[in-house]
């Protein structure tokens, strides 16, 4: 095993990436591994190196440590591939603006950075992710962090309040951040945070209420500024900021925010902008499109977000939006089997360190899904039907002499029936 952190994932001897997460990797002697980025990165640095020796006629040692380089989208595309289920739309937006952010992160570190473009600045980009509760926002957020080795945090849209009201100031999700990163403001200062509920702070109405809003306008304002860069002070422990604390700044200009919500009123918003009434033509094709159609939020702009309340400078400050589909059944069974850590594969390694072989009949899995979908929550509830499916057996399973494989069957899921169960064989 290399570099074991501590742990036994067996990871790149040079950048430590965990093997899991590169599209190949080398083993070489005594347990030496290297992945396909550190190959990349050497190959460059030798050509550069080589071309350099040649015109100078004369060999220049120069260290080759050199920063590793960005992910490209195929491979950000290709880590998210293992996680998350569907969402190709998203997936692939998400990988670009990643890997235009992290460059652009690149770009402002470079001192000597210029060519042609030396004097065009890259604007900051954050992101929006629009769908229903329980598609996969959270999940894509958090294993885009994943990917890159970055901290991550998540906050939620609704505690924040504008300064001076009950509530936490907006600099708290800077402090979530900096708890993942150990307090490591400079590791922070690359991380991502995931914004939860971020339609929450919409204006409650177009109109000017007589009661200030706290919750709303006055929170995408103080978020703004966070959102475009800024140096925050930022108490350490979060809530709000109070005189006599000492605060730690943090620069916000590299720090990538995905905002998230499932907007709900906005297929109506945008189903009348493209047609009259509830029911339109999307303009550049034929396809008829109403409220209820999953594909409409595809159809967004960010006029339709104005309507919905967020205000403009907000909206410009997320430049890149991208909606979640609807889980379809197919997706929804995808989800409980196929992930690297699908809930299914989480119960069957439970069961196999008790060396017992756990098996769901494929009427058992439509159930959970059957079930799942009523909750409304997405693939949320997958894991609810799972728990409570589940808590009986792993109560029982131990107190049976020498189980050694349990079937799950539809009435397991449905009516709490007890499952197959046989004996473990006498091994010869
Ligand atoms: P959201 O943020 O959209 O409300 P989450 O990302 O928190 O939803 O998803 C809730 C749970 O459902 C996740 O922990 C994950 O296990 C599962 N899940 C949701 N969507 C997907 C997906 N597309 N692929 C794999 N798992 C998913």
């Amino acid at each position: 095993m290399s570099q074991g952190k501590g742990d036994d994932i067996i990871r790149c001897s040079f950048c430590t990436r965990d093997l899991q997460e590169v599209l190949s990797a080398f083993a070489g002697a005594a347990g030496v591994y290297i992945c396909d980025y550190c190959i990349r990165d050497a190959n460059e640095e030798i050509v550069r190196t080589n071309k350099e020796n040649a015109s100078s006629l004369r060999p220049r040692p120069k260290a080759a440590v050199k920063k590793r380089k960005p992910l490209l989208p195929m491979q950000i595309k290709a880590g998210l591939d293992e996680y998350v289920i569907g969402q190709e739309r998203a997936k692939k937006a998400l990988s670009v603006a990643v890997y235009n952010h992290y460059k652009r992160v690149e770009a402002a570190d470079k001192v000597d950075f210029y060519n042609e473009f030396g004097d065009v600045e890259l604007e900051k980009a954050n992101i929006l992710l629009l769908g229903s509760s329980g598609t996969g926002k959270t999940l894509l957020a958090r294993t885009l962090a994943r990917i890159l080795h970055v901290p991550f945090s998540i906050s939620d849209a609704t505690a924040l309040t504008e300064a001076g009201y009950v509530g936490d100031d907006v600099e708290t999700i800077l402090s979530n951040l900096l708890s993942a990163s150990d307090f490591d403001v400079k590791k922070a200062e690359r991380g991502i945070i995931y914004i939860d509920e971020i339609d929450k702070i919409a204006r409650k109405s177009d109109h000017a209420s007589i009661t200030r809003d706290v919750s709303g306008e006055g929170v995408q304002q103080a978020l703004l500024k966070v959102l475009e860069g800024t140096e925050a002070g930022v108490p350490p422990r979060g809530g709000r900021k109070h005189p006599e604390q000492s605060l730690i700044t943090i620069d916000t200009r590299n720090i990538l925010f995905i905002c998230g919500g499932a907007f709900a009123g906005l297929p109506e918003i945008i189903a009348q902008r493209v047609g009259s009434g509830q029911i339109g033509f999307v303009s550049d094709s034929n396809k008829r499109v109403d409220k209820d159609d999953d594909t409409i939020l595809q159809y967004l702009e960010p006029d339709d977000l104005l309507k919905f309340g967020l205000i403009p400078e907000f909206i410009g400050r997320l430049n890149v939006m991208s909606s979640l589909d609807p889980l379809s059944d197919e997706i929804m069974m995808a989800i409980l089997t196929q992930p690297k850590n699908a809930i299914i594969r989480q119960y069957q390694k439970l069961f196999a360190m008790d060396s017992i072989n756990l098996v769901f009949d494929q009427e058992a899995l439509k159930a959970i899904v059957d079930r799942a979908r009523e909750y409304g929550t997405g693939a949320r509830g997958l894991r609810s039907i799972m728990e409570s499916s589940m808590i009986d057996i792993m109560y029982e399973v131990h107190s049976l002499k020498d189980i050694g494989y349990c079937r799950i069957t539809r009435d397991t899921i449905l009516h709490g029936a007890k499952p197959v169960y046989e004996q473990r064989r006498a091994s010869a």
